[in-house]
């Protein structure tokens, strides 16, 4: 059976976690978790970066940050997974989800501002896939209505838009290190903070509401409650384990970038009949290639073409029942404009396996039981 996903490994991890065993600091903020931070500040380009127990955590601490609550809205995409959502939800703020662009999956830029209203406080783009949103046109949006963005960037480690870190453009922006990620740490994730101002009341949130942060740097002679906050702080086993990885991210998304290609190359055929549709790069886009997907034609395409897969030993799978339609999205928000491609996309999307150390000729296996597929069952 090809799995959908395995863990990345490459090994050094289990020294790494020993060295944080043996140095009988295993609680957070040691030299693992210091060490993260300062890579992901300096190869993604944040101010600061604050290592979290999960992408869905880094997301709570973003709400917090912005003061989102009740009466305040969100604008957010509805093809997302629902920590983007939940993060404001928890402040108590609306949602607005508006439509993706259906090359990549994105929120699209062009719907935003017909969707802001005097309530709108934050704008929460998804970068899918570690595919960037049209960032400049966000950032110019959110800059003429004074509102905050608060980048998901749980996908997008290691990748990049003209130049520019994902997660490091908005005010602030957010990692995953989950097993399902392109880096790991089991679960966990990050904060990043784009400006030096914002700093502070960040660490403070994540040691539970203290300045406990300014004191071990001996700013202040005793800390003390000042903020709202609660426990962000992985531990350093965790810290550990990702940064073996970390050290290794050119090598490990080459990996994944080479399986992504040659998935892109062996279905070009397929597409140019107009059986299926590939994922689209925009120029401006350097992206990890976090996932290959591919559109079919509607619903029951694809859910034949999984099953077929599957009786070929190959793990395929879709995602995101367009939170808009989920019982808490109807609760918690309301679609904006029309949805064109949210649950078009939804029910044409077929994710394969994808992951560090898959084989040219499983990658290869698997395009060529699509085009059977394609070969036995399809009237174009
Ligand atoms: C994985 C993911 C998250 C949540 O990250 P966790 O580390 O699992 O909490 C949030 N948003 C998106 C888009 C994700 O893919």
């Amino acid at each position: 059976m090809i799995k959908f996903n395995v863990p990345p490994y490459i090994g050094k991890e289990k020294d790494y976690l020993m060295q944080a065993v043996e140095s009988h600091k295993i609680c957070g903020d040691g030299q693992f978790t210091k060490k993260c931070n300062a890579w992901i500040e300096e190869k993604m380009g944040a101010h600061k970066a604050l290592l979290t127990t999960s992408g869905s955590t880094a997301l709570d601490m973003a709400a917090i940050l912005t003061d989102v609550g009740p009466g305040d809205e969100v604008i957010l995409p509805s093809y997302t997974f629902v920590s983007t959502a939940n993060a404001f939800v928890l402040r108590g703020a609306s949602l607005v989800f508006v439509d993706i662009r259906p090359d990549t999956q994105n929120i699209d830029e062009k719907l935003i501002e017909d969707a802001i209203t005097d309530r709108t406080k934050v704008i929460a783009p998804v970068h899918y896939a570690g595919v960037g949103c049209e960032m400049d046109t966000i950032m110019d949006i959110a800059k003429r209505h004074d509102l905050l963005v608060v980048e998901d960037a749980a996908q997008g480690v290691n990748a990049f838009y003209k130049g520019r870190g994902l997660g490091s453009i908005g005010d602030y922006g957010c990692y995953s290190f989950h097993e399902t990620k392109n880096y790991s740490m089991g679960e966990g994730g990050a904060l990043l903070i784009r400006d030096e101002d914002k700093t502070d009341r960040a660490e403070i949130i994540r040691e539970k509401g203290t300045d406990r942060s300014r004191f071990l740097r001996g700013q202040i002679d005793k800390y003390t409650w000042v903020d709202m906050g609660s426990s962000y702080l992985p531990s350093e086993m965790n810290a550990a384990y990702l940064l073996a990885e970390l050290e290794e991210a050119d090598m490990i998304n080459d990996n994944r970038l080479a399986s992504w290609n040659a998935y892109y190359e062996l279905l070009s055929p397929l597409a140019a009949d107009g059986y299926i549709e590939l994922p689209v790069i925009p120029e401006e886009c350097a992206h990890n290639a976090h996932m290959f997907y591919i559109k079919t034609k509607d619903i029951e395409e694809r859910t034949a073409l999984a099953s077929f897969l599957k009786e070929n030993d190959i793990l395929a799978v879709f995602h995101y029942v367009p939170l808009h339609s989920a019982p808490a999205g109807q609760r918690f928000g309301r679609f904006h404009g029309e949805d064109k491609y949210t649950t078009n996309t939804f029910e044409r999307l077929l994710r394969l396996p994808m992951y560090y150390g898959l084989k040219p000729e499983e990658v290869e296996y698997i395009a060529s039981k699509i085009k059977e597929f394609y070969k036995n069952n399809a009237v174009c």
